[in-house]
């Protein structure tokens, strides 16, 4: 008898068995229709095997499904992801098959001219959309543009049945990148990167890449050569380019579509699913050869992969935690280890474990040195606070009041970045001290005066700003406290009024197409002054941006998080990367109140090395991450005893292990989110010890009652 194991979305940890009737042929990938109590529902085949009567009876696959089978490596790297990160596999699975699922596109209706047919009354109109049409076949609007005339006169060619009307499929084409259609001219670092890269794509087998280079340095331009020889060598090689952001997307598709002249294909959330259903047919089809997209884009079934780019690794977007949990960087160099691909890292600062690997052989490390062109990297200063204090209820010191001045009266730009969104990150009464917060959280409600409302960050909670106290009823008593973006630039303009201002923040620019046009006005000189949050501190190039103010360089220090400093020290270089990216200098001026500390000290010296050898002194201290591994098991419910008695039941129930620690069950920083109890247990193990083995077999020894949500976060980056 063959038995099929399926993969079905569904919470569990194992696969389904089914009986394979003798005249079905199945192979691993193949999509199938079995029945689950009263429903059919879709799975994927992970595995076909004979047995020798069982005596469990099983229910019988109902039939193969007309989509394509995944291929190998889709179907290993999605086992994979799902050990790794100790997530459901059938769900895991499901991500794969995310834009399979989405409807076709609707087929294009166009009128043609049916043979031998011609109109009873031949006016000049009706004559007009004749010509104009000759023997193709176009949409009816098109048409009747293009004859001059309303679309009423071709509805009447159709009625008389001159025209008829066909449906068109909507099959997307992707036009095939031509390598060497432009090519940039490489200094001689992007040329020894792009040889070492593509030898490698040449060769196969997996291998591994850094490529460190300070913003500017030309990143971009080294991979892009890269994918240009592998698709010379290899025209059906395929080859993926992950970015952290949407915003990002649109710039690098532009450079790409300039290079190859053809677009490549996109893949995000922001895509039409239609659209989506579209590319995903195209890559499995091997019809598309450059992929640009999230991190949802590794699911996506190439059968050819060659070459993956995590562009920006260090970013903290490409880990997701909402639903399946995992790090978008290191699953892509898990599924480059399966396609035995190229996996390049790019960054101006990579993450510590990246330049871990690098440092220990494991990545190869390929440096950029000097900046493209003629640009050199800004002068930066760090300004005390404690000497330079701004007036009350303002955030400017003087100094970087000075330093916009100058700037805006050269007619340059200036970027002030804050890594706080709205008005006020604090709104407190007076009267009596209470903090405002979310109904059923610990988060703090932020004013945002654009709307007029206090929001929560985390749940999304929105009130307008109460005339009363809620807590003692003081009429008038509440206060903001604090910047936040909107604040800054209410200051700005109070201090410029004749410049133009604008706030980059998720609340004034909510997608790519805002973003887009933002950037756009910041790059046509549209804008004077620029207050952003991180969102702008990402790879944009501003020509005549020639000052970058930091707000509050001391924000990213405080708060206890493992990759604050890390954090910190990216967000900065970043942010003060953009200044003076062409022909003029630019500087950057940091507010703190602590110019002492040695992550800002290393960063006013533009020193990294410093930075990172003292940021992993004290990791290797503590085996925090490179040098060790962290998990955290967080539960979360309603009924706070469950929580509390499911924590405590895993706190008992924790295997023996040696150079391994668990701590907690804490409350999570944020212990209520949502009316939901939030526990947590944290779990630091060496590097060589089996951290998901252990994992395992812990859960394994606790029920988790139904009330309780258990979520697995394997390298947690929020501590949230
Ligand atoms: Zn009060």
């Amino acid at each position: 008898m063959k038995v099929a194991s399926v993969l079905i979305p569904l919470p569990v940890q194992e696969a389904f068995d089914y009986e394979v009737a003798d005249d079905l042929v199945l192979e691993r990938g193949d999509q199938v229709a079995v029945p689950l109590g009263p429903r059919l529902m879709r799975g994927i085949v992970a595995e076909v095997r004979e047995t020798t009567g069982s005596n469990r009876r099983l229910k019988a696959v109902d039939s193969l499904l007309d989509d394509p089978r995944l291929p190998p490596g889709v179907m290993d790297f999605v086992e994979w992801a799902a050990r790794w990160t100790l997530s459901p596999p059938g769900e895991m699975a499901a991500t794969a098959l995310k834009g399979l699922r989405a409807p076709r596109p609707r087929p294009e209706r166009r009128v043609q001219r049916v043979e031998g047919r011609s109109p009873a009354r031949p006016t000049a109109s009706r004559s007009a959309v004749l010509d104009a049409l000759g023997d193709r076949s176009m949409v009816v609007a098109d048409l009747a543009r293009a004859a001059g005339v309303s679309s009423g006169v071709v509805k009447g060619l159709i009625d008389e049945g001159v025209l008829q009307v066909i449906e068109i499929e909507a099959v997307a084409a992707f036009d095939r990148p031509d390598p060497d259609h432009a090519p940039a001219a490489l200094n001689g670092d992007q040329t020894a990167s792009a040889d070492a890269i593509a030898s490698a794509t040449a060769k196969g087998g997996f291998s591994p890449f850094l490529l460190d280079g300070v913003t500017g340095s030309g990143k971009t331009e080294a991979y892009l050569e890269a994918a240009a020889r592998t698709l010379r060598a290899d025209p059906d090689a395929q080859i993926l380019i992950l970015l952290p952001e949407i915003a990002l997307t649109q710039d690098l598709i532009r450079r790409i579509t300039a290079r190859f002249g053809a677009a490549p294909a996109e893949w995000h959330s922001g895509i039409a699913p239609p659209r989506r259903r579209q590319v995903w047919e195209a890559v499995a089809a091997g019809r598309c050869n450059i992929v640009v997209g999230a991190r949802s884009a590794l699911f996506l079934p190439f059968p050819n992969l060659k070459l993956l780019v995590v562009d920006e690794e260090h970013d903290g977007s490409f880990k997701q935690e909402d639903g399946l949990v995992y790090h978008g960087r290191d699953l892509a160099v898990a599924r480059a280890r399966i396609e035995k691909a190229t996996v390049v890292l790019a960054s101006a600062t990579p993450s510590l474990e990246t330049l871990w690997n690098a440092q220990n052989g494991r990545y190869v490390w390929l440096k950029l040195g000097a900046r493209h062109g003629t640009a050199v990297l800004p002068d930066i200063q760090l300004l005390d606070l404690r000497q330079n204090p701004p007036d009350p209820q303002t955030w400017l010191s003087q100094p970087l009041r000075e330093a916009i001045g100058e700037t805006f009266a050269r007619g340059e730009q200036t970027l002030l970045f804050l890594n706080r969104r709205g008005y006020a990150p604090v709104v407190l009464c007076r009267a009596c001290g209470h903090r405002l917060t979310a109904p059923d959280t610990d988060s703090w409600l932020v004013e945002h005066r654009y709307t007029g409302r206090l929001v929560c960050h985390l749940t999304g909670f929105t009130m307008a700003r109460p005339k009363h106290c809620p807590s003692c009823g003081a009429e008038d008593s509440l206060v903001s406290v604090g910047p936040g973006v909107e604040r800054v630039e209410e200051e700005v303009r109070q201090l410029f009024p004749q410049a133009r201002t604008a706030v980059f923040s998720s609340d004034t620019v909510p997608d790519a197409r805002a973003a887009r046009a933002l950037i756009q006005s910041m790059v046509d000189g549209e804008i004077d002054i620029l207050v952003a949050t991180q969102a702008a501190a990402k790879g944009h190039n501003f020509p005549n941006l020639t000052l970058v103010g930091v707000v509050d360089a001391d924000l990213g220090l405080r708060g206890g998080d493992l990759r604050a400093a890390e954090r910190t020290f990216q967000l900065l270089t970043q942010a003060t990367g953009r200044a003076g990216r062409a022909d003029k200098p630019g500087r950057a001026i940091l507010q703190t109140w602590t110019p002492e500390h040695p992550v800002l000290m290393a960063l006013a010296a533009g020193d990294r090395d410093a930075f990172v050898e003292a940021e992993m002194a004290e990791r290797e201290a503590a085996t925090l991450p490179p040098y060790g591994r962290l998990a955290a098991l967080i539960l979360s419910g309603e009924n706070a005893v469950a929580v509390e008695q499911t924590a405590e039941a895993l706190a008992q129930a924790i295997p023996n292990a040696e150079r391994l620690e668990v701590y907690g069950p804490a409350d999570a920083p944020l212990g209520l989110i949502r009316g939901r109890r939030r526990k947590r247990l944290l779990v630091r193990a060496d590097r060589d010890v089996d951290l998901q083995g252990f994992l395992r077999a812990w859960l394994a020894r606790v029920k988790v009652p139904g009330s309780v949500r258990l979520t697995v976060d394997v390298d947690p980056y929020s501590f949230l």
